[in-house]
């Protein structure tokens, strides 16, 4: 038998630091603040499968995925007492299998209010709803002035739309330029809530916060935070967890990668200075360089911007992409690493020795990147649990 190693990259997990971020993300929040782990994404691309039993081992019991295949994917994974809640899109025809497994699903509108409403009278059981407020992303969620007609609906149809949750989404809370509009939001959620009193419509929680908001603005916890980037070990981005360290006089990252993704050295060659190194004419070495191929690339989620940006480890050292990441191949300048050979392992995001990768950690790169790069790692790459 020929040993099976058929992808040119993988990942491992590892269950301590899992542990670890977990901790110190409740760390952040009051004793009393539920923890919903986010996996959307197929777990920010860790794997659902991998991440909940691993999650649910460190105490965790209620999880968030965007749609109804993540819902799927979770069910066949979880221990069957764990909380699920649908955050985004779902098919009207698909309503009546999420209400029947007992999920929990955002209610963004009046006509989705309406669906999920019919749904639960023919089933006879009720829906188990969190109502999404519009506060001011200008994405999903009700407007105020729906709000009449939606407590009328959810006061008339109590025995079948159980009020599970109240809530609204940050626009951009890992970003200072945004805290103005952060703080609007907050105010208007806070207004919308004390509608819904005055009117006598209760909910049991109230939820708000992503990663951001519990690493940033504590008044945003209430009675549950949404919680994903921060448990993988990923800074929503960099000036969040400088502000952490400041207010904290922390001088180390309390949060580590769980995911390392691995693939290694294709192999080595040297170019003359003055030659163009891949494709085009993006890179020209101004001197003898010694490269290494890496068999990783944008089919395999590798973005293309990060041609000429991109850094990796090798030997426990950062070393910069050169030239265009390809559909499956990239070139790493190892001219200042000694005895580089074709198998070496190389590190495209995680740590090795004492030097760690994340995407965001590329000071002119997007924050966004991390959740990019993370979200588009294939469902096919091996996952090991370490
Ligand atoms: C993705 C998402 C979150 C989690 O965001 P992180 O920044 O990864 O913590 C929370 N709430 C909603 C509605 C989301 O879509």
């Amino acid at each position: 038998m020929i040993e099976a190693k058929t992808t040119s990259s993988h990942i491992e997990l590892s269950e301590d630091r899992l542990g670890e971020n977990i901790d110190f993300v409740r760390s952040l929040l009051k004793p009393d603040t539920r923890l919903s782990a986010v996996i959307k994404g197929n777990a920010y691309g860790h794997g659902i499968k991998q991440i909940v039993p691993m999650a649910e081992r460190a105490g965790i019991d209620h999880f968030s995925v965007y749609g109804v295949e993540e819902a799927a994917e979770f069910q066949r994974s979880a221990r069957p007492e764990s909380g699920l809640m649908i955050m985004g899109y779902i098919d009207p025809s698909n309503l009546g299998w999420v209400i029947e497994q007992g999920f929990e699903f955002f209610i963004y509108d009046l006509t989705q209010l309406k669906h999920a409403l019919a749904a639960a009278k023919e089933l006879k059981i009720p829906a188990r709803i969190h109502i999404e407020l519009e506060t001011g992303m200008n994405r999903t969620g009700f407007d105020e002035v729906h709000l009449d007609e939606l407590s009328h609906v959810l006061k008339a149809s109590e025995d079948f739309l159980r009020r599970c949750g109240i809530c609204t989404h940050l626009a951009g809370a890992e970003s200072l330029a945004n805290h103005y509009r952060i703080k609007g939001q907050l105010k208007r959620f806070d207004n919308h809530l004390k509608y819904f009193k005055n009117n006598g419509v209760e909910f049991e929680t109230r939820h708000v916060a992503c990663s951001a908001g519990v690493a940033r603005y504590p008044e945003s916890h209430f009675d549950m935070v949404r919680v994903g980037i921060l448990l993988y070990g990923f800074w929503p981005s960099l000036e969040t967890l400088i502000e952490h360290l400041t207010k904290t006089d922390g001088k180390t990252d309390p949060i580590t990668s769980v995911l390392t993704w691995k693939s290694q050295i294709m192999t080595v060659k040297k170019v003359k200075s003055g030659e163009y190194i891949g494709y085009g004419s993006s890179f020209m070495a101004n001197r003898e360089m010694t490269i290494a191929i890496v068999p990783v690339g944008y089919a395999y989620g590798y973005t293309r911007s990060l041609s000429n940006q991109g850094r990796v480890l090798i030997h426990g050292k950062r070393v910069g992409v050169i030239g265009t990441v390809n559909m499956n191949m990239m070139a790493i300048d190892v001219t200042e690493i000694n005895n580089v050979a074709n198998g070496d392992e190389v590190v495209l995001i995680g740590t090795q020795g004492e030097n760690r990768i994340t995407v965001a950690s590329f000071g002119e790169m997007s924050s966004q990147m991390n959740y990019e790069l993370l979200a588009r790692l294939p469902h096919n790459l091996p996952r090991i649990i370490k």
